[in-house]
């Protein structure tokens, strides 16, 4: 009889170019999934039911596919430390076997459930999957973690990139008298564990649905990419960031599309696209290796000139940067196309991130968490980097970024589309009001949209008398 192996799916949900179930499948054929919903990520205070839906409609994909391959995947909800290795052994599995992740949560919880497993008897093993190269494979010519991008970049190009793993194929699952014995669970609804999603989820789950999102962009979008990507009214990006975040779709398959992409193009201007769109990819790998090398990133800012700012974090100006009331129309509209779908545009993002730090005097984390309670594709390492960056807490040198939203509106929203998609109630105000932000009292009262609430110049001459100050009390950061 073949042993059983459990492969234990955390933010790798496919079957397809899956390192660790490929490799587990070498091992035996009698292959089965498993996923817990864990209690010590749901039950937190920083998540977002547009995502857990998004995970649930992935999971229930991947249940399929693992019937199709002859198996099943298991579901439990539980806490994986406990309930694991009861799992393991109500089995009797010979292995259990799973995909490396760099959030500090998941680092210490592997170790420790490694180390029970393996008091019980049970091997382990793990791989890298989620990333072309590993935290333990780039780094500078002094031997440490790189701290900066640009350098990363260029190193991290030069690195030959793996081909896709094998399909995982012809698996032998368990009976249903072996189902019976474990606590496994029917998928609950999202609405089951009470984060419900009602609206119509940004991106569809699933596997096939994720390939279809990479045919696409690679087939039309991605040579524009580098003219496109920075226009919010413009679909110019890949909308991979979810799929990507519970590895719904493979780094190594996402590889081999762009070097498709770029056998076939024929402009430079196209080759430039797949170029740019390649260095996105590799900011989501710069940020997963800097919080895997230091996880008190997740914690705190990065410069300790930051870690005691006296923020002013007044809870009225947080609300309305929340609902998006500030009556900074480009700001406003985009928290209102990430309330609405989940999801927020890269260059809104950075607006955004930026007029709650810069404007509103309000701590980043306040915003990164709020991003995490809403976000599709919220993700604690590239979420945490993007805020930090906004902020200019992190590692990059740029000391101190600050974005004007007239001149980023007039940028790159210059018809004021993206301001009229998402705040309806101006539509009919004239474009030069919208994207420089001077809105008349007349037509504000008459479209019943708020007044700026500070004034830009005064809270940027503001924010850099604070900034001043503290790096006079603290001149090493
Ligand atoms: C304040 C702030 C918060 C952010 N929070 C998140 C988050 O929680 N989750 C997340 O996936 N991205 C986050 N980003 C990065 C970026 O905004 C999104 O990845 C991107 O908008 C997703 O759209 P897309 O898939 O169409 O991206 P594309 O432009 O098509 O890029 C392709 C992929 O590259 C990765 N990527 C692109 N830009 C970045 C970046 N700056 N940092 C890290 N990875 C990147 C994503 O996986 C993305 O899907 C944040 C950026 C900022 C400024």
């Amino acid at each position: 009889m073949a042993d059983l192996i459990l492969f234990w799916h955390r933010r790798d949900l496919r079957i397809a170019d899956n390192v660790g179930l490929a490799a587990a499948r070498e091992y035996s054929a009698k292959l089965v999934g498993v996923f817990c919903l864990d209690p010590n990520i749901l039950d937190g205070d920083d998540v977002a039911p547009a995502r857990v839906t998004y995970m649930i409609g992935c999971l229930q994909s991947l249940q399929q596919r693992y019937q199709k391959a002859g198996s099943q995947l298991l579901i439990l909800h539980q806490d994986p430390a406990e309930g694991l290795p009861r799992l393991a052994k109500a089995l009797d599995a010979k292995a259990v076997f799973w995909n490396r992740d760099v959030e500090p949560y998941g680092v210490s919880r592997d170790r420790n459930l490694q180390a029970t497993l393996i008091d019980q008897g049970i091997k382990v093993e793990t791989f890298w999957d989620q990333l072309l190269h590993t935290p333990e494979e780039i780094f500078t010519g002094s031997g440490g973690p790189y701290k900066v991008y640009g350098p990363f970049w260029r190193n991290w190009i030069q690195h030959d990139k793996a081909t896709p793993a094998a399909l995982v194929e012809n698996l032998r699952g368990l009976t249903d008298t072996e189902i019976a014995a474990t606590e496994a669970i029917k998928l609950p609804t999202a609405s089951e564990l009470g984060l419900a999603w009602d609206r119509p989820l940004f991106v569809e789950p699933g596997e096939d649905a994720a390939q279809n999102l990479l045919d696409q962009f690679c087939h039309s979008t991605i040579e524009g990419y580098d003219q496109q990507r920075n226009f919010p009214a413009t679909v110019g990006t890949s909308s991979l960031s979810a799929p990507l975040k519970f590895g719904v779709i493979g780094i190594r398959t996402v590889w081999a599309a762009t070097e498709t992409a770029l056998e076939h193009c024929r402009s430079e201007e196209g080759r430039k696209g797949i170029q740019t769109w390649r260095q996105e990819l590799a900011w989501r790998e710069f940020y997963q290796h800097a919080l895997f090398h230091f996880p008190e990133l997740a914690e705190q800012a990065y410069r300790p000139l930051w870690q005691t700012f006296p923020w002013h974090n007044d809870e009225e100006h947080f609300q309305a940067w929340c609902e998006g009331k500030t009556g900074y129309p480009i700001v406003d509209a985009a928290m209102r196309q990430l309330n609405e779908t989940g999801w927020m545009h890269n260059r809104c993002r950075m607006i955004v991130a930026s007029f709650l730090v810069k404007d509103l005097v309000i701590n980043w984390q306040w915003g990164e968490k709020y991003f995490m309670q809403t976000l599709i594709d919220g993700d604690l390492a590239a979420n945490n980097g993007g805020w930090q960056w906004s902020a200019s807490s992190g590692m990059d040198p740029k000391p101190l970024r600050i974005f004007n939203p007239a001149s980023q509106a007039q940028k790159f929203d210059p018809e004021a589309e993206y301001i009229r998609q998402w705040v309806p109630e101006v539509r009919t105000v004239e474009t030069k009001q919208l994207v420089t932000g001077k809105v008349s009292a007349a037509e504000l009262e008459r479209c019943g949209y708020p007044a700026p609430i500070v004034e830009h110049k005064q809270q940027q001459r503001l924010f850099k008398e604070i900034y001043r100050e503290q790096k006079e009390q603290l001149p090493q950061s």
